[in-house]
């Protein structure tokens, strides 16, 4: 099996994890099992205990236009659709321009700004065992039931790339700190906002060592440099504890924490 030495403070957008190997799945090493998967970690937290990882290897960084659909290979950044669609005139994949990630956390997350979705056009998914079409995944807001390693996505193919929704989704980003996260830190409940109720509870602003729930957006768990993993998962309880506490809602982590302590169902960020 082939390995990568990853630097996880410099590799997450969170900026927090030590150096470790990474196993790399090809086309000739496809067994997964025991390994957790990894994309270009937008969305997670590396604790100190973290379970054996793997990623995609640079093989599956790929986008092809093939029976009047697009094709796009697990580990293909997001930043590089964008680019791909606005050279090639692509409509739909416009909110990809500000978000980042790589096309197989993108699905798997069902990753999206608002109702502009990566689900909204996607036509089914390649994984190590089978095509799967959309209609045989359950998916909704930050949400799948997809439980291997997704090596393609393909999406319904129409043309008209619009630069008026590049600068409508730029706006949107425009009340987020640019300071290093991991994005939305928490799911939004259902009919409420986790910024809105950690900021109710007074944790808007609140820090533990360099970490901090932003006072520009309180549902964003930033690092201002040195923070850590210990600091992070304190301020995660302490707003769990604090909302449930104030309005009975348990708030449910939207960044997936690679930790053995912390994953599986006993996790105690799970109620
Ligand atoms: C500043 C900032 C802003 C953000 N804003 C948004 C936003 O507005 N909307 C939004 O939805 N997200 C947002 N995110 C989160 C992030 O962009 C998405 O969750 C993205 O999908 C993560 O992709 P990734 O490759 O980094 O996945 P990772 O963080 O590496 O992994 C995330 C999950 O995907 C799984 N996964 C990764 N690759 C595969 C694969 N090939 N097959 C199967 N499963 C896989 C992992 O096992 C893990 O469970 C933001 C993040 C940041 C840093």
């Amino acid at each position: 099996m082939q390995f990568k030495k990853i630097n996880f403070s410099k590799y997450s957008s969170i900026k927090i994890g030590s150096t470790l190997e990474v196993a790399l799945l090809n086309e000739t090493n496809i067994s997964f099992q025991g390994y957790f998967l990894i994309g270009s970690c937008n969305n997670t937290l590396i604790g100190n205990n973290p379970p054996k990882l793997m990623m995609l290897s640079k093989k599956y960084d790929y986008i092809k236009i093939e029976n009047n659909l697009l094709h796009i290979g697990g580990a293909t950044p997001s930043g590089k659709v964008a680019s791909f669609c606005k050279k090639n005139n692509i409509a739909n994949f416009e909110f990809l321009s500000h978000l980042p990630g790589k096309m197989g956390g993108l699905v798997f997350m069902n990753a999206g700004l608002k109702e502009y979705e990566i689900f909204n056009t996607l036509v089914n998914i390649r994984t190590t065992s089978s095509i799967k079409q959309k209609s045989e995944i359950n998916f909704g807001y930050r949400f799948t039931d997809i439980n291997e390693p997704i090596l393609e996505a393909s999406f319904e193919l129409s043309y008209g790339y619009d630069t008026t929704k590049v600068e409508m989704f730029k706006k949107m980003r425009s009340n987020q700190p640019s300071t290093p996260s991991a994005g939305s830190c928490f799911k939004n409940p259902l009919g409420d906002y986790a910024g809105r109720l950690i900021e109710a509870v007074g944790l808007k602003g609140k820090r533990a060592g360099d970490m901090e729930f932003s006072n520009v957006h309180a549902n964003f768990l930033v690092n201002h440099g040195n923070g850590t993993f210990d600091d992070a998962i304190f301020l995660i309880q302490e707003v769990q504890i604090r909302v449930y506490k104030e309005f009975a809602i348990w708030l449910e982590c939207e960044i997936e924490i690679l930790d053995i302590n912390y994953m599986g169902k006993d996790s105690p960020l799970k109620k």
